[in-house]
């Protein structure tokens, strides 16, 4: 046990990561992204519980006073979608490109 983490201290144990061709590919979430939130203004109260709980902080106000996703940092996770209680989000298909379709 002390030998293999001699070893590993040295580095002998530890490959290195393959390069990965996929991490270089993507450059925002909309590369990759399968959904996007879309929102209807007519049921929007702008409480702001959709902007509470985006994890990735990707929603904003905009000049109306209404909520909408910088689509640049939206993962399409539709947490959004399904916090709001107005049911004033829906999530849309917005696949541009699948993974498996990158060359590698
Ligand atoms: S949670 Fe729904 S009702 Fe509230 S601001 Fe967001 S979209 Fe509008
Ligand atoms: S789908 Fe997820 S990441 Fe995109 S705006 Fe909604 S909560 Fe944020």
């Amino acid at each position: 046990m002390a030998e293999r983490k001699k070893s590993a201290a040295r580095g002998q144990s530890i490959k290195p990561a393959p390069e990965l061709a996929i991490t270089t590919d993507f450059h925002t979430n909309e590369d990759w992204r399968f959904e996007k939130p879309v929102w209807d203004k007519e049921k929007c109260i702008k409480c702001g519980v959709c902007y509470l709980f985006c994890p990735d902080g990707a929603i904003h106000l905009d000049d109306e006073g209404y909520y909408e996703a910088d689509l640049t940092y939206c993962k399409g996770c539709g947490i959004c979608s399904v916090q709001c209680w107005t049911k004033s989000i829906s999530m849309e298909e917005a696949v541009k490109r699948l993974p498996w379709l990158i060359k590698i």
